[in-house]
């Protein structure tokens, strides 16, 4: 399963509707968060996402992404954790994380490693990558791209019986891609009864930023694509002047890109209760969009489910 928690979908503010950016992946039981605004710990309480995760993944370092890690390393810490947490970021990781973490008069009590990455960094990780990638938003700033590693390719066993093949370990073998060798010396390739890889899932968020040319590429053919929809159409020279998106430059990202799902999110204050006129303009241009808001969550299935 991989599917993404919203828990701040508001744009620079909190409004009683919507809490500042951050969000949670969920994949096979592991837990990612991307950006860290303020009341971030509590949102996770409140749409139960555990503290359980090991690594957050910062866009970039407004306030409004930034400001609840603070707190929420210090719950931690009261809550006796000890597994280290690994805080990723574009230039100026130590600095600013830094400051963040050591904010205070207390002090971590579990390890807390802070790394800096930059555009075309790849994290690789045993079952799929994070990559960041070039973002433009009048500052240091990255988005992320979760790209599964393809899966093994589908084992028929129906056709494994037939061929004589006895269920065990061979079975493993030809599905992982190796020849096997049978009693009466026969040599079944994997191709036999194993079909071609599939592909994995790829899901991206972009945190704050213009439409972007390494944002489509990183987009290319993604499941789902994390949008930031700043403003509506009639504040276009505003969203220029301050390097965000409105929603109907954001579906034209969507539709170049040729994602599968659109979700937009970093929403202004102004359409903090009612989206629907951003909703409109976006799915003008891209009809499988929509707009996020607090505690929603999205699922992200396979394209190619059987
Ligand atoms: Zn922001
Ligand atoms: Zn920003």
């Amino acid at each position: 399963m991989l599917s993404v928690t919203f828990l701040g979908t508001s744009a620079s503010i909190p409004t009683v509707d919507r809490n500042v950016a951050s969000l949670a992946v969920q994949r096979e039981g592991e837990t990612l968060l991307f950006d860290c605004g303020e009341g971030t710990q509590r949102q996770m309480m409140r749409y139960g996402v555990g503290f359980s995760f090991r690594e957050i993944f910062f866009t970039h370092y407004h306030a409004d992404h930034l400001l609840g890690l603070t707190g929420l390393l210090r719950t931690m810490g009261l809550q006796d954790r000890s597994a280290p947490v690994t805080l990723f970021g574009p230039r100026g990781a130590q600095r600013v994380l830094g400051a963040a973490t050591a904010l205070g008069i207390e002090r971590n009590k579990f390890p807390v490693e802070i790394v800096e990455v930059k555009a075309g960094d790849c994290l690789g990780r045993e079952q799929y990558d994070i990559v960041a990638f070039e973002t433009e938003h009048r500052a240091d700033t990255l988005g992320y791209a979760l790209i599964e590693h393809p899966r093994l390719g589908r084992f028929n066993p129906d056709r494994a019986r037939e061929l004589g093949i006895a269920e065990g370990p061979m079975w493993g073998r030809l599905h992982k891609g190796e020849p096997v060798t049978l009693p009466d010396g026969r040599i079944i390739q994997p191709a036999d009864l194993v079909g071609a890889p599939r592909e994995g899932r790829r899901l991206v968020y972009t945190g704050d930023t213009r439409p972007h040319l390494a944002v489509i590429q990183a987009s290319r053919s993604a499941d789902l694509l994390i949008h930031e929809a700043t403003f509506g159409g009639d504040e276009e020279s505003r969203a220029k002047e301050t390097g965000h998106s409105t929603a109907a430059e954001a579906a034209r990202v969507a539709s170049e890109a040729g994602v599968r799902q659109l979700v937009l999110t970093h929403i202004s204050s102004r359409y903090h209760r009612d989206a629907s006129e951003l909703l409109a303009e976006a799915k003008a241009v891209f009809p499988q969009t929509i707009i996020a808001r607090d505690g929603m969550t999205v699922e992200v299935p396979f394209s190619n489910v059987p």
